[in-house]
């Protein structure tokens, strides 16, 4: 049994946290497979390395002064690897570092430094072998990962030297040159690496115990998910709630690994277990997500149901603006379409404009819309769920524009003005989910 464990930047601010971490991996020998993101913030006025290592890289593009960056970054790394007091001499790489800085150094490279040097204080403090992710993680030149590559490369490095910290967010073209994945992809890394070595579990620890039920900044101490499956994160995820990459889930999912997100500060929290399958049945409602900003185009014509593909023709428009849509509820005679306002911010005008010309239609634009998902596996086939939403939101005086489920019944969502938007999210935690 094997387990890939994956931490964050918060649970590697400092030695301290180091401290921490070595705690939880020699506290069981299945984990032999530990994934580092880069030095995080210590406290929440200080800055993450890899945001310092973005901005080097602009100073160093427009040729602005850019050594009190430069020794914020050595400062760091430095101070770590002296309280950790280990012998891994880090000064040598930050000063090979420094050499390389230019104009022209590529961004993906300088920002890998990061994780890179972090995984290094990270190897020599377990004393796990540094293997560097561009020697694992192999890109085609369109971006796709090489998939068979990887996987040879990933298990040849295991197989060779039994205990691995292999640094997150990065990995490389076949002729060695960095590429980084998208901010926040340490979490993709540790779920390749679980996927190639078909690992039982994929542990991925940051600084809360696991996923909450609801956003903490509008609903008072949610309460934390111990059970979710994949589908039902998609959702939450989907809807805003901010939990792990959006990329983490598909590899581990096709061979099932569950994951299990916990808290390097709390260890002994069970923190969420996501997989695909769960059979905890003690809550209906998984948790609850919701984003604002939402913009209905409202379409409506005389006698629109009988023009055979009126529907088409009018999404064929949103697809030429390259819009992506969200819903499309629909009456007789008018529907609308619902979709992200960022979305359409360059084009809405002439998306309208368009729409009038080529549908002869009537269209208004409604804008300060919010969406609200009710996630939960185990309210599909069940009774008084709306029932409870609408008794609930009529209390509250607040107006329904939209109600939208999906064929697997795993979500609601509900739309309602902007400025409901918490009131509707306090509501529905309470008498749903708390
Ligand atoms: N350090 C990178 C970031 O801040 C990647 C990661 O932490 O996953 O986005």
């Amino acid at each position: 049994m094997l387990v890939v464990t994956k931490f964050g930047g918060s649970s590697l601010s400092c030695a301290t946290q180091f401290e921490k971490v070595k705690n939880i991996v020699t506290s069981d020998p299945k984990r032999k497979i530990v994934v580092v993101s880069a030095l995080g913030k210590r406290d929440s006025s200080d800055t993450k390395i890899t945001d310092l290592l973005y901005i080097l890289h602009a100073h160093l593009k427009y040729s602005v002064p850019y050594e009190d960056i430069w020794n914020m970054l050595y400062t760091r790394f430095v101070g770590v690897q002296k309280d950790l007091g280990i012998n891994y001499d880090i000064t040598k790489d930050l000063d090979a570092l420094y050499k390389e800085l230019n104009k022209n150094i590529s961004q993906d490279y300088l920002v890998s430094r990061g994780e890179y040097l972090t995984a290094k204080l990270m190897s020599s403090y377990l004393g796990y072998t540094f293997v560097d992710a561009k020697d694992l993680l192999v890109f085609n030149y369109d971006a796709k990962m090489d998939e068979g590559t990887t996987e040879k490369n990933v298990k040849n490095a295991f197989a060779k030297y039994g205990t691995i910290v292999v640094p997150g967010f990065y990995g490389a073209f076949p002729n060695g040159s960095i590429k980084l994945l998208s901010r926040g992809g340490s979490d993709v890394t540790g779920s390749i690496l679980s996927k190639c070595l078909n690992v039982s579990l994929y542990e991925n620890w940051t600084d809360v115990s696991g996923i909450l039920a609801a956003d903490p900044r509008i609903i008072d101490k949610p309460r934390a998910i111990k059970e979710i499956t994949y589908a039902e994160l998609r959702e939450l995820s989907y809807m805003g709630a901010s939990v792990l990459h959006e990329e983490t889930v598909f590899p581990v999912q096709q061979l099932n690994i569950p994951i299990n997100l916990k808290n390097t500060n709390e260890p002994s929290h069970p923190g969420t277990l996501i997989k695909n399958v769960c059979t905890d049945e003690s809550n209906i409602v998984t948790g609850l997500a919701g984003k604002k900003d939402f913009l209905s185009f409202n379409i409506s014509k005389d006698h629109m149901s009988n023009e055979i593909g009126f529907l088409r023709r009018a999404l064929s428009i949103f697809e030429k603006y390259n819009v992506s849509i969200e819903h499309i509820p629909s009456g007789i005679d008018s529907f609308s379409v619902v979709v992200a306002g960022s979305s359409v911010e360059k084009c809405q005008y002439e998306l309208v404009t368009e729409l009038r010309k080529e549908l002869e239609a009537n269209v208004t634009v409604e804008k300060d819309i919010a969406l609200v998902a009710v996630v939960g596996r185990n309210m599909a086939k069940r009774s008084g769920i709306c029932g409870t939403i609408f008794q609930t939101l009529g209390q509250e005086k607040i107006n329904v524009k939209l109600l939208a489920q999906g064929p697997e019944e795993l979500n609601i969502i509900i739309g309602v003005a902007s400025k409901d938007y918490e009131t509707t999210l306090k509501a529905l935690y309470q008498n749903l989910v708390a």
